[in-house]
């Protein structure tokens, strides 16, 4: 990675990320638009804290369980997600059996085929969704978006998309497939429509998915069924909201006592 980031910087786990997104756009792999959307994850991500929260814990654990109950679960691969998380990828996609396509925004100038390149040296075996296989469509999406692989996403009972857009989750949802997705915006339609939504930064939900995933391999389909029952994506994404008003409402009320410290100083 070109820049180097001082480990006494106060916000540099947040510059190791945006250095990682950087040197993806770099290689080719993230999009322009893509950098726009990280931009608007880390304004959630002060929000909410900057940890992973007992409602993303619970939100994965669901998630998890649904992957491995799914017959034919398939894992969305955009540029954000290859530069950010391509060894959780590779990983998650062997633990929990899940097939890895390739589904861009804007295809073509080599993007797929960079993304392809970054999968495969993480150790990706199968990639889905490159050039000419991804000859089906999916409708209701106008992008590039709707060109799916036969072998994925068209025949996916279970999809996976960290960091999608809205229209192509309620599209997914409209094929009767269940939606799990990672974002840090719980007011976001891709939030809001899917299945199950993991409200965190990818950077930190992916490495607890994946453990997750192999803590729970060997668990009756009962046992799966029951954790995925008792998950309610609606309570779940009520919480999330309400984790940021809390913190908002306990900061501005600390604000206001330093304010008042001062007055009396
Ligand atoms: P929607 O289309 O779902 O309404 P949007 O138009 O606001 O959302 P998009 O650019 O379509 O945003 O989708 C990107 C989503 O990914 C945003 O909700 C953004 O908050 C989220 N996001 C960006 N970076 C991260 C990250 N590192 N981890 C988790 N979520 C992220
Ligand atoms: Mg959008």
């Amino acid at each position: 990675m070109d820049e180097e980031v001082s480990p006494d910087h106060p916000r540099a786990t947040s510059l190791r990320i945006r250095a990682k997104l950087a040197h993806g756009f770099k290689i080719g792999i993230t999009s322009t638009f893509g950098l726009f959307a990280h931009g608007r994850g880390e304004a959630f991500d002060y929000l909410i804290g900057e940890e992973t929260t007992d409602n993303a814990e619970r939100a994965i654990r669901a998630a998890a369980a649904s992957l491995l109950l799914a017959r034919h679960p398939v894992l969305s691969v955009n540029g954000n997600v290859a530069a950010l998380v391509p060894l959780e990828l590779v990983e998650l996609a062997a633990a929990a059996e899940v097939k890895l396509e390739v589904n861009l925004y804007h295809r073509g100038g080599g993007r797929e085929e960079a993304i392809a390149s970054v999968l495969r040296k993480s150790g990706a075996k199968e990639i889905l969704g490159i050039g000419e296989s991804a000859s089906a469509t999916i409708p209701e999406i106008c992008s590039d978006r709707r060109r799916v692989d036969p072998k994925g996403i068209l025949i996916a009972d279970t999809v996976f998309v960290p960091l999608e857009d809205g229209d192509r989750t309620e599209a997914l949802v409209k094929l009767g497939k269940t939606v799990i997705t990672v974002d840090l915006n719980p007011l976001s339609r891709t939030a809001q429509m899917s299945t199950i939504t993991i409200v965190d930064n990818v950077v930190r939900a992916m490495p607890l998915l994946v453990e997750t995933v192999k803590q729970l391999k060997d668990e009756s389909k009962t046992a799966l069924k029951e954790i995925v029952k008792v998950f309610s994506n609606e309570q779940n994404l009520s919480e999330a909201i309400g984790i940021i008003n809390t913190r908002l409402t306990r900061l501005a009320r600390q604000k206001r006592t330093s304010n008042s410290g001062e007055d009396e100083g």
